[in-house]
């Protein structure tokens, strides 16, 4: 974190202190939680995807979708344990994955809520499964 490297932009910024391309600083941030009923059938399935918007994203498409999340930033600062505690909640929903929008800006913090969420009863990780219909 103190030189970032997580994507292939290689800004080397301390984002404790700095802000390099995606803007992220060294808290997750979010801009939205919903179990989605609206992906791609093979994705929400029955029950619906668990989605998790991360606020911010290195990419900047011109025609990116969800502008106001990841562009503008809209959304709220999080701890890992809270990021942890919403995949179990969506868990609990029953959603049929957990579906990270934008993550890759917080990769490491998003491994560390895996683990967390793991400790607890979380089941995901050790299930992939590719349907295709
Ligand atoms: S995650 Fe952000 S700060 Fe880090 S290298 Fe990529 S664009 Fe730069």
């Amino acid at each position: 974190m103190d030189k970032c490297t997580i994507c292939p932009h290689k800004c080397m910024v301390d984002r404790t202190k700095n802000f390099g391309r995606c803007k992220a600083g060294d808290k997750i941030e979010i801009g939205g939680i919903s179990l989605h009923k609206f992906e791609e059938p093979c994705i929400s399935g029955k029950n619906g995807s668990g989605t998790i918007f991360f606020s911010k994203c290195n990419l900047n498409c011109v025609f990116c979708q969800n502008y106001e999340i990841s562009n503008l930033g809209n959304g709220r600062k999080i701890e890992v344990e809270e990021l942890a505690d919403i995949m179990l909640k969506e868990q609990e929903n029953k959603a049929e994955n957990i579906n990270l929008v934008s993550p890759t800006i917080y990769a490491d913090k998003i491994i560390e809520a895996i683990k967390i969420a793991k400790q607890k009863r979380f089941k995901y990780t050790n299930n992939i499964q590719y349907k295709w219909i």
